[in-house]
């Protein structure tokens, strides 16, 4: 799968342009998506053609935003049980697509893929996060990510540099000063980890010009300390493995919704759609992914539209969010009390799950005790010991400090009755700190 530079460009600058429509011919580009998404999906693909019928819905009489609420939900179950045949559209190669998967925060594994004109549309509107924060060209960037993205080379001109998540934090702050990047983007509470860790002489000698935070809910008070800490502007964003950019902090501190990229409603218990200012769960549909739509998804996080909508000062026209919440895992305590963040377990499972789909469908670490934790597993079609056991050497130098980790495979993995459980938990409290 080769990514073209030219529809990379042509992405950038068309995600880049469109952000400046006005809000009304941002609504009516929807429109239109939303009514070529829904009669392609009824036509080309076998689970849309199924749900939509058994839901009693007519797909050529599909008239748009309005008609939204007619159409039912997807959730991840379904997308777990009928991918990939049932949810690609006719005639589709999985070998030409990009093929990703997500542990979400529910520690279970969905998989899906989408085309390489998705991929570069999806790289553009990530790019259109750094430069609303006010990335310029030459900018060093630094990530912090489980995995590297494939980004196109672009040589010296625009130098880029992987900093695994999992890696210990002072191994990542040796790695981040020596690259000396101007920003640095990463999940928030790794950068937390960080910005405890970060004197004030390494703070010089960085020439950070902002910080952006993603992956997982921040609070503003966390985003302040980093901001202080680091002594850069912070911004956060908000985005899912599945349909990527969903909304991103501008310059102004509005959180701008990517409707470019994918239609966000956010709806109440009875599945109408919540009054402004009030929260509700936030529900997703993609309208650059044909290969394989998310249509009405429930992805489990929450949101709040502003109670009321004025025009933000940056200019842009995309519409705005209030504010999401979601991903709430525990951090992992360790001896001395300090938390470690819960995204480096996370992703140790996600490197697995991704490099062995079929090996795990479920799972929950919980810690038990200071030193202690447990690994319940559901194993996928593919298990093998020897994985769980390499697992579970991973985990423990992730940890760094001695732990007894006993791994129980069990056949389902009960939880709250609620949308998004945690995949990381912790029973041990630790003294509470500033951030
Ligand atoms: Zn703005």
């Amino acid at each position: 799968m080769a990514l073209a530079p030219a529809a990379l460009l042509r992405a950038i600058v068309d995600t880049h342009r469109q952000a400046r429509w006005s809000p009304e011919r941002q609504r009516a580009w929807v429109d239109a998506r939303l009514r070529a998404v829904v009669r392609d999906a009824a036509d080309q693909i076998a689970f849309y053609r199924d749900h939509f019928a058994d839901h009693g819905v007519d797909a050529q009489a599909f008239r748009g935003l309005d008609d939204l609420h007619r159409l039912p939900f997807l959730t991840k179950a379904e997308v777990q049980d009928q991918y990939p045949h049932r949810l690609l559209a006719d005639g589709v190669e999985l070998t030409q697509c990009v093929q990703s998967a997500t542990t979400g925060s529910t520690g279970k594994a969905t998989r899906f893929a989408f085309s390489p004109e998705t991929f570069a549309f999806y790289l553009a509107t990530s790019l259109r996060v750094y430069t609303m924060a006010g990335l310029r060209p030459w900018y060093r960037g630094a990530y912090i990510k489980y995995s590297p993205i494939p980004l196109p080379d672009l040589g010296r001109f625009s130098p880029v540099l992987h900093v695994p998540s999992i890696l210990p934090a002072q191994e990542q702050l040796r790695r981040l000063m020596s690259f000396r990047p101007n920003v640095l983007i990463g999940y928030a509470s790794i950068i937390l980890e960080l910005a405890r860790l970060v004197t004030p002489a390494d703070c010089r000698r960085l020439p950070l010009k902002f910080i952006s935070v993603n992956s997982e809910l921040s609070t503003p008070a966390e985003r302040a300390y980093i901001a202080e800490r680091f002594g850069c502007p912070v911004y956060d964003e908000y985005s899912t493995e599945e349909t990527w950019m969903v909304a991103s902090q501008c310059r102004a501190g509005s959180y701008h919704l990517f409707t470019d990229n994918v239609w966000v409603e956010v709806l109440d218990e009875h599945g109408q759609p919540t009054a402004p200012g009030e929260i509700g769960e936030i529900v997703l549909t993609t309208l650059r992914s044909p290969v394989m739509p998310f249509i009405r998804y429930r992805i489990g996080d929450f949101g709040r539209r502003p109670a009321v909508e004025t025009r933000c000062a940056c200019g842009r026209g995309l519409p705005q969010l209030e504010s999401f919440e979601g991903r709430c895992d525990d951090a992992y305590i360790l001896q001395d009390g300090t938390r470690l963040s819960p995204l480096k377990l996370l992703n140790t499972f996600t490197l697995f799950i991704k490099s062995d789909p079929g090996l795990i469908d479920e799972f929950r670490f919980v810690q038990t005790a200071l030193g202690q934790a447990r690994i319940e597993l559901v194993p996928g079609p593919r298990y093998d010991p020897a994985r769980g056991t390499a697992l579970v050497e991973a985990l423990t130098r992730v940890i760094a400090e001695p732990v007894a980790i006993d791994l129980v495979r069990v056949g389902a993995i009960d939880g709250p009755a609620r949308i998004k459980r945690k995949a990381i938990e912790s029973r041990v409290s630790a003294p509470q700190r500033a951030a």
